[in-house]
């Protein structure tokens, strides 16, 4: 008979579950596997809530396989290392994004792209290489081959810092590869969640001029003054978007819902790139001829690699980047979705695991 969650493993664990498409959270016992010998336990002290988790508590993908413990911005302190561990030792702070292991063998792996493996293993709602399913971070515990294990620097709040193992990646990956770099050239960032406000950030650290495109005119003042954004652009107001048409040179889109490309791609100057990051339930439509007509390019992306995850984390803490959090407890995350279901979350929730009590 097979083993449940709670004595499949040795070592025990609790989190806070959703068991069906409510997407309501409660305590949930269950068990990680032992320390393997490439392995590093983790006590979590913190970790993020990302729109993702949101769509998978609820099934909006189709693909959530309850219970599920979602939780992929995960920061904590090594507790214990396998033998063959070199690169983290007991009391390291550390962070744990997406994945959590991929096959190392294929193209994608051999480039450092472990997010592209098509064999990759996901934090949570995944099925992990001995039969049993994973879970995330939103648990007290757990157990990662060292190499999806990133450092974390030194001086980057571990809190506030959470955010970046998902949401920073999320950003960062893409405007390094469709070259979206380059000082002086104008950003948009559509959508001002826990993705776009960290993309105002790293845009701004990358010199660009950056104008938020939002749906939400209250958060517009603090966009500027709080956030670093130079314009922001009110998607009803026809009269400023109708100003804005042709300005951009790329345009970074983080919408958590289904919406319309083709006013974004008409805000693009001519060659310019729309990177769609945002995961909506339902395909979006593609307007060829706003394409066409300018030479515009869409595509997307998926978080990044180990390597470059590194790097972004390294980047942010040259650059004092980090989240703008909102701190609540485990017994808090249902107001905390519920909020996040309604755009209402200056900019992430991060769950203080470490001081919550779980059960
Ligand atoms: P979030 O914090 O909820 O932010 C999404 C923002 O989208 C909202 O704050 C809101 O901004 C805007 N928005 C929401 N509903 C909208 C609607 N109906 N029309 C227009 N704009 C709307 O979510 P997030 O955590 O940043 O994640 C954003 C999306 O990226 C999600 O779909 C998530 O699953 C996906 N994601 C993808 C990856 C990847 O690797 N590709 C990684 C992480 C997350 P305004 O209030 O400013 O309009
Ligand atoms: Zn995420």
């Amino acid at each position: 008979m097979a083993k449940s969650p709670e004595t499949e493993h040795p070592q025990k664990a609790i989190g806070w579950a959703a068991r069906d498409n409510t997407g309501t959270f409660s305590p949930f016992h269950f068990s990680r596997r032992e320390t393997g010998a490439d392995d590093v336990t983790i006590k979590i002290l913190f970790c993020g809530i990302c729109h993702s988790d949101l769509h998978c508590a609820r099934n909006e993908w189709g693909v959530t396989n309850y219970p599920i413990v979602p939780g992929h911005e995960i920061v904590g302190t090594v507790t214990k290392v396998g033998n063959n561990v070199s690169k983290f030792k007991e009391g390291d702070k550390v962070g744990v994004g997406v994945l959590v292991a991929s096959c190392q063998k294929c193209e994608s792996c051999q480039q450092g792209l472990e997010n592209y493996c098509p064999n990759m293993i996901l934090t949570y709602n995944s099925i992990d290489r001995d039969g049993t399913k994973t879970y995330g971070g939103y648990s007290d515990l757990i157990v990662v081959d060292q190499h999806y294990v990133l450092r974390f620097p030194d001086n980057m709040p571990l809190d506030a810092g959470a955010p970046l193992l998902c949401a920073g990646i999320t950003v960062y990956s893409p405007m390094k590869y469709y070259g979206m770099t380059e000082p002086g050239k104008h950003l948009g960032v559509a959508g001002l969640g826990g993705l776009g406000h960290v993309a105002v950030k790293i845009g701004k650290a990358f010199g660009l001029k950056v104008t938020v495109i939002s749906t939400s005119p209250k958060k517009e003042s603090e966009a500027i003054s709080k956030l670093g954004a130079d314009a922001f652009l009110v998607s009803s107001d026809p009269a400023k978007v109708k100003a804005a048409m042709g300005t951009m040179d790329y345009i970074i889109d983080t919408v958590s819902a289904v919406h319309s490309l083709a006013p974004l791609l008409g805000l693009l100057k001519v060659n310019g790139k729309l990177v769609t990051v945002g995961l909506p339930e339902k395909p979006l439509e593609v307007p060829i001829f706003a394409l066409v007509g300018a030479r515009r390019l869409v595509g997307g992306s998926n978080i990044g690699g180990m390597k470059e995850t590194q790097e972004m984390l390294d980047f942010c803490a040259k650059h004092n980047i980090a989240a703008d959090i909102e701190l609540v407890r485990m017994d808090q995350i249902n107001t905390a979705i519920e909020r996040l279901a309604k755009s209402d979350v200056k900019y992430r929730f991060v769950i203080d695991v470490g001081n919550s009590k779980l059960q």
